[in-house]
């Protein structure tokens, strides 16, 4: 067991920021990762799950712990006939996928398989096992929707647990393993059910724009499209943009009630756009409102700059690290939080919403 001491962070994060792990491993089996837990256990360390560290912000004094990089690899494909109706005769195929593997190379062999159910998803940086963590979703699609099973490692019992998509507690942004079992859990394993031969899901007016009435466009297609949109919101990882330095979206879109939507509408000039808040008793009567019209209308554009921090020219609801560029070296960790204290006290200020940070926060 190879265990590095004052590791920098930063290079394992999108944002760029942060210091030093106390102690780092990665992890390329299960094995390991018991073993790493042991080691915590024994010498009384906190322990942080790092995957690709792209919804993170590490604190600038980095992480008094042990960073466990999860690193373990692997697809395997098995097909089966439809089962979930009389009418569906799609076959369903079941891809196990190690925690370690890159989210978007993992979409990619989907759609290049013809398989149905996460094309919408491509583009999106990170690992797999961190997709369940907080129901990574974009464009249409959620991953609670394609996920039949998640394998973990309990740090509590010591042994590897499964739990069926029902038992995962999945919500907006949410589940179990980000809200009650919050660092129970090391995700070792993630089961995608999808449909071969499935057609691609075509809700959103970014994407249906691009197609002409009538056409069906590939998986291919669809998943390129997204990736094009991502590209020109600075969703999308490319190497020299600064405007990916960030963690994606800093904030969710606030679900609101009705009292709350007639609230924002009353304090501002124009009518709030909204969309549906989802499945859910909980959703009932109450719609998303996107953040960045509330941050827009709170008086920030995009491109605003507070020292090295900055929101994002071509996504308000990203920030980014102004990195290199600023000629100083890039931005700490206290000047991403100074910008996006200003932001929600600005937007609770005007319309008496609580904005909620996406990224999770290590180290402070
Ligand atoms: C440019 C950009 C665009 C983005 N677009 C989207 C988007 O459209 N939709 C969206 O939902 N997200 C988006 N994100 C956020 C991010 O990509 C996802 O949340 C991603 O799934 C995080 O995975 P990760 O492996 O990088 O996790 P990390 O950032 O390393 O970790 C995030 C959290 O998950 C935990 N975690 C990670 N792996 C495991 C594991 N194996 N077991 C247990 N816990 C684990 C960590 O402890 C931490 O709490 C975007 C980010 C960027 C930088």
């Amino acid at each position: 067991m190879l265990i590095e001491e004052n590791k920098p962070l930063a290079p394992f994060t999108t944002f760029g920021i942060g210091g030093p792990a106390r102690w780092f491993i990665e992890t390329a089996s299960e094995e390991e990762i018991a073993e790493a837990a042991a080691w915590a256990g024994e010498h009384r360390v906190a322990l942080f799950v790092l995957g690709g560290g792209s919804n993170l912000l590490v604190s600038d004094a980095g992480f008094n712990g042990l960073v466990l990089r999860v690193a373990l690899r692997g697809i395997t494909a098995a097909d089966a006939p439809g089962t979930l109706s009389e009418q569906e005769t799609a076959n369903r195929r079941t891809y196990q996928v190690a925690a370690g593997e890159d989210w978007d190379g993992f979409v990619e062999r989907t759609v290049q398989d013809n398989c149905a159910g996460v094309e919408c998803l491509a583009g999106i940086p990170g690992t797999v096992g961190g997709t369940p963590v907080q129901n990574v979703g974009a464009y249409g699609q959620e991953v609670a929707s394609a996920i039949e099973r998640v394998r973990a490692f309990d740090l509590l019992e010591h042994k590897a647990r499964e739990f069926d998509v029902s038992e995962c507690g999945f919500a907006y942004r949410h589940s179990r393993f980000n809200s009650e079992d919050r660092g129970r859990y090391i995700v070792t394993r993630v089961d995608y059910r999808l449909t071969f031969g499935g057609a691609p899901t075509l809700r959103y007016a970014d994407l249906l724009r691009a197609f002409a009435v009538g056409e069906q466009p590939s998986l291919a297609e669809v998943a390129a499209q997204v990736r094009r949109v991502r590209q020109t919101k600075g969703m999308l990882i490319v190497e020299g943009d600064p405007d990916c330095r960030s963690a994606g979206s800093f904030f969710k879109n606030p679900v609101v009630d009705e009292e709350q939507l007639r609230q924002i509408a009353a304090a501002s000039d124009n009518a709030p756009p909204r969309f549906p808040a989802g499945p859910g008793k909980e959703n009932l009567g109450r719609v998303k409102v996107p953040a960045a019209w509330l941050i827009e209308q709170a008086g920030f554009a995009k491109g605003y700059r507070l020292g090295s921090a900055a929101i994002s020219t071509r996504d308000t609801l990203a920030l980014v690290n102004l990195g290199e560029n600023d000629g100083r070296g890039g931005a700490s960790s206290e000047e991403i939080l100074a910008l996006a204290s200003q932001i929600t006290a600005a937007v609770k200020k005007r319309f008496g919403i609580q904005l909620e940070m996406e990224p999770v926060m290590m180290g402070f």
